[in-house]
């Protein structure tokens, strides 16, 4: 058997087909014969070169009691944003519905029950805990590292629990990317090293980079190439226009699946 055919596995389900089985992650795709196991070569943040970016971030942090002088940090920032969605901060106040007529210190947010609910179900001990509210969270973490991130109390505590959730785990390593816009119970979010359904308002965010995907990340993700437009748009419109858009490539097999469907009742009709 030459090396060309030395293909793994039984009944051709493996797609390599040459030299010894690569290493790293493998993601199971449908092709005309039924599920089909192939390598994954490339991932989101790899196909955007995020991992390129030489940013130093000590994600083991998160989870651990202050050091001394990220203890200094937290107390001259003044945030008390927690993983606790029932937890008031003063410096991130809340501006829903809710806030804006009855006082942002009430905490009725519809965003806090929602957090809430899903921390119950997901972390029931964490909640239990009272050295919990002491320890490092993930927007602390990033910004006792100088990056920026949401000045939005919703979306601080979402970040702060997803970046929990084991599956998301070690963030050094980590592919998760979430959208921030959705409520915390649909949970959009993606640990394989693909990005989830992006509709018009989606933000999607790079847990490892702690990093918003920008338009043209996400255009490039569609197969777009935002340098190639017919006329000037803003990043809005152009946002709004991928919401509604087709990835070229699924509208090609929509377009070869229409063609096989037309072709064969043409078969049967002569
Ligand atoms: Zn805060
Ligand atoms: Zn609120």
């Amino acid at each position: 058997m030459g090396p060309r055919a030395q293909a793994h596995g039984h009944k051709g389900l493996d797609t390599w087909t040459h030299g010894p089985e690569p290493k790293g992650p493998r993601a199971r795709v449908h092709g005309p014969m039924g599920p089909v196991r192939t390598q994954v070569q490339h991932d989101y943040r790899s196909f955007l070169g995020l991992g390129l970016l030489q940013k130093v971030i000590n994600w083991a942090r998160v989870g651990c009691l202050p050091e001394p002088d990220e203890m200094n940090f937290l107390l001259a920032d003044g945030c008390s944003c927690s993983i606790d969605p029932m937890q008031i901060c003063l410096k991130h106040v809340c501006r829903c519905e809710m806030c804006r007529n009855h006082g942002a210190t009430h905490a009725l947010c519809q965003w806090r029950q929602h957090a809430l609910e899903f921390l119950s179900k997901k972390f029931p001990a964490l909640l239990g805990d009272p050295q919990e509210l002491h320890k490092l969270t993930y927007v602390q973490v990033a910004e006792c590292h100088g990056i920026t991130t949401f000045s939005s109390p919703r979306e601080r505590n979402a970040l702060n629990i997803i970046s929990r959730l084991p599956k998301v785990g070690p963030l050094e390593s980590t592919l998760a990317n979430y959208d921030v816009s959705q409520a915390i119970y649909r949970a959009n979010l993606k640990v394989d090293g693909s990005v989830g359904t992006m509709p018009t308002g989606a933000v999607i965010y790079s847990l490892r980079d702690a990093e918003v995907l920008t338009v043209p990340m996400m255009a490039k993700l569609m197969g777009r190439d935002v340098t190639n437009l017919a006329a000037p748009m803003s990043a809005v419109q152009y946002k709004r226009m991928l919401g509604m858009s087709f990835h070229p490539a699924c509208a090609g097999m929509v377009l070869a699946a229409f063609l096989a469907a037309i072709g064969s009742s043409l078969a049967e009709g002569s």
